[in-house]
C-alpha cells in the first residue's frame, strides 16, 4: 500500500455535505484540503455501475487535473426491498431540472416501499467507497458500510442526502437527528476513512 507523504490533498467532490464531512475527518492530520469545486474543475461523468468504479473516475480526474493526490467518495444507500436501489444511482434519484431535491428522492423511495408492501423493518445500508489517486495513475480503494432501516416521515436537519430517513442499527435517532460527531463515529464514510487512516495515512501525525 502506497503511503501518502504530501501536505496537500484535493477532495474530488462538489458535494458540500461530503466536503464538510471529509474535511472534518481529515482535520486532525494537518493536511491542506482543497475541493475540486473550489479549483473550478467540472465533474466527470460517473459511467460505472459500482461505487469503486465511479470513485476511481472522480479521483483520477482530479489528480490528473491538479497534479496532486486526490481523494474521492462514491456513496449511496441500498434498500433491500428495492433490490439494492437506489445504490450507485442515489444522487440521480434526486435530480430535477433545478438541481438535486433529496426530500423528493426520499419520498420516491418510501412510496415504492409502500407500493410493494415491504415488511418492516425496511432494512437498508449506506455504502461509501473512498479512492485515493495519485497523478501517476496509482490508486488505493477503501470501503465502508453502516446497516440500518428506513423510517417515515423524515426527521432531523443535520447531515445531508438521505440522512433524515436512515436509522442506524442499535439507535433510535436518524442520522439527520444525530450530532455530527455521533454520525462521524459510526458512518459508512468514517469506516472507510478509518482504513485510509490505518493505510496510506498511517505515518501522518494525528493531532
Ligand atoms: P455520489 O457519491 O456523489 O454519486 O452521491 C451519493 C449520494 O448518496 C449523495 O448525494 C447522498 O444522497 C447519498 N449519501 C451518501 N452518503 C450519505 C450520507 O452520509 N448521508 C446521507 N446521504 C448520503
Amino acid at each position: 500500500m502506497r503511503a501518502f507523504d504530501g501536505d496537500k490533498l484535493v477532495l474530488a467532490t462538489h458535494n458540500a455535505g461530503k466536503v464538510r464531512e471529509i474535511g472534518a475527518l481529515l482535520a486532525p492530520f494537518g493536511v491542506e484540503v482543497i475541493s475540486a469545486g473550489d479549483l473550478g474543475f467540472d465533474e466527470p461523468e460517473e459511467t460505472e455501475s459500482t461505487f469503486s468504479g465511479n470513485a476511481r473516475i472522480k479521483a483520477h480526474y482530479a489528480a490528473k487535473k491538479s497534479g496532486l493526490p486526490a481523494l474521492s467518495d462514491d456513496s449511496g444507500i441500498m434498500v433491500d426491498a428495492l433490490d439494492g436501489a437506489p445504490g450507485v444511482y442515489t444522487a440521480d434519484w434526486a435530480e430535477t431540472p433545478n438541481g438535486r431535491d433529496f426530500p423528493m428522492a426520499m419520498e420516491k423511495v418510501w412510496t415504492l416501499l409502500e407500493e410493494r408492501n415491504a415488511p418492516e423493518p425496511r432494512t437498508a445500508r449506506f455504502c461509501a467507497t473512498l479512492c485515493l489517486a495519485w497523478p501517476d495513475g496509482h490508486d488505493e480503494i477503501f470501503e465502508g458500510r453502516v446497516e440500518g432501516h428506513l423510517t417515515w416521515p423524515m426527521r432531523g436537519a443535520n447531515g445531508f442526502g438521505f440522512d433524515p430517513i436512515f436509522v442506524p442499527t442499535g439507535f433510535d435517532q436518524t442520522f439527520g437527528e444525530m450530532d455530527p460527531e455521533q454520525k462521524h463515529a459510526m458512518s459508512h464514510r468514517a469506516r472507510a476513512f478509518e482504513l485510509l487512516v490505518n493505510g496510506p495515512f498511517a505515518n501522518l501525525k494525528r493531532s
